[in-house]
């Protein structure tokens, strides 16, 4: 099971909520961003590029609240930014566990030590650590040194007091397999609740623009990665949508699914795109045009995009759209480790785990802005 029992009961009565009322978009996920402030300045992140007057502010404890209930989504994710940096962030996750969301605190846990007595173990909270890989590949990914080890003795401590613990890890071109595997290895025996994936999503403003992964390079990455699986493997994520990054299921687009709520408004389309903002969620679902997003509808922007704030509510939506869905949803959860010959021989060839995960550089030039 990719989340506790209660947390799928959730999720699924919701959708099936959302499907016998016939609303064909519905939001799964708010993506709420309530800073755009990091203590980190990694190479392939395309949200910290902002003045410095923007990294200064953040979202209100009531603005967070007040997009939360008018989303209605089961699930909030808070990005960012480091949302550990902002003053008010135990205010923000107490109220929405309050109002019974299910909230994923993306962190790179630098500051996860100092701050983890502000917050109280709830099923409903989970901290989820960004970690790209094993601490050589992680540390250079995040251009920080010492970063992973900071990381891991917050996950370790976090997993002792009883917090929900799950990482969350973007791949770029160059990611090593067996080097990924071996991570994932590492993450169950410190006991993580769950793993989420995802490829990087080629950013405009991201200052390296030669470490993205296109479509057919992501599914035969992931492949190799994700076959032939060590059965104690956890993923905290649809599995169908680990089957849609493998390239064994077919899935269009569903920005709706993961709805944008920052410093600007609802993002239009999606949490990756700026095409504009709406001063409401209403307004974000009747004015924005859906049409023009997604790999089908010929968007440049969107034609390598498999990120996960896109098509796995997808992964989600196709699991309660059919019986078929249903049944792939099971196979994926419950017979995951079957055999895939190309894809082991595709690992064997692999070489072997020691240089970078991600060819990218540190620039270094944004240190001035996010140090404000
Ligand atoms: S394909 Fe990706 S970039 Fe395009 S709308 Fe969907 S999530 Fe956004």
């Amino acid at each position: 099971m990719p989340v506790p029992v209660s947390q799928a009961w959730t999720v699924a009565t919701y959708v099936l909520k959302q499907k016998l009322a016939g609303r064909q978009r519905y939001p799964l996920v708010l993506m709420l961003e309530p800073l755009f402030r990091c203590n980190l300045a990694c190479a392939g992140c395309g949200k910290i590029q902002y003045p410095a007057h923007i990294l200064k502010d953040h979202l209100t404890p009531e603005e967070c609240f007040r997009a939360a209930e008018e989303c209605g989504a089961p699930t909030v994710a808070i990005p960012g930014g480091e949302p550990l940096l902002h003053p008010q962030m135990p205010e923000i996750v107490a109220g929405l566990v309050a109002r019974r969301k299910y909230v994923y605190m993306c962190t790179n846990a630098l500051l996860l030590k100092e701050k983890l007595d502000q917050f109280t173990p709830s099923k409903y909270l989970s901290f989820s650590v960004h970690m790209d890989g094993q601490r050589e590949h992680h540390d250079f990914a995040v251009c920080r040194e010492g970063g992973y080890d900071i990381a891991l003795e917050a996950i370790c401590l976090a997993v002792a007091r009883g917090f929900r613990v799950t990482t969350n890890t973007t791949l770029f071109a160059g990611a090593e397999a067996r080097g990924v595997r071996a991570f994932f290895d590492d993450m169950m025996d410190v006991g993580v609740e769950g793993m989420m994936l995802s490829p990087g999503y080629a950013y405009d403003k991201a200052p390296d623009q030669n470490s993205f992964l296109g479509r057919e390079s992501t599914r035969q990455l992931f492949r190799t990665i994700l076959s032939n699986r060590n059965p104690k493997w956890r993923f905290n994520m649809s599995p169908l949508f680990l089957e849609f990054l493998m390239g064994r299921l077919q899935f269009e687009c569903k920005p709706w699914g993961m709805p944008t709520y920052n410093l600007f408004g609802w993002q239009k389309p999606c949490y990756l795109l700026q095409d504009g903002y709406a001063d409401t969620f209403e307004e974000l679902m009747a004015a924005t045009e859906w049409r023009r997003y997604g790999h089908a509808s010929g968007n440049p922007k969107c034609a390598n995009c498999m990120v996960h704030s896109g098509f796995e509510a997808s992964s989600v939506d196709a699991t309660f759209d059919s019986l078929r869905g249903f049944w792939d949803t099971v196979k994926a959860t419950f017979r995951s480790t079957y055999r895939d010959e190309d894809a082991q021989r595709a690992l064997d060839a692999a070489p072997p785990a020691d240089g970078k995960l991600v060819q990218i550089q540190s620039t270094g030039q944004r240190e001035e802005e996010v140090n404000v």
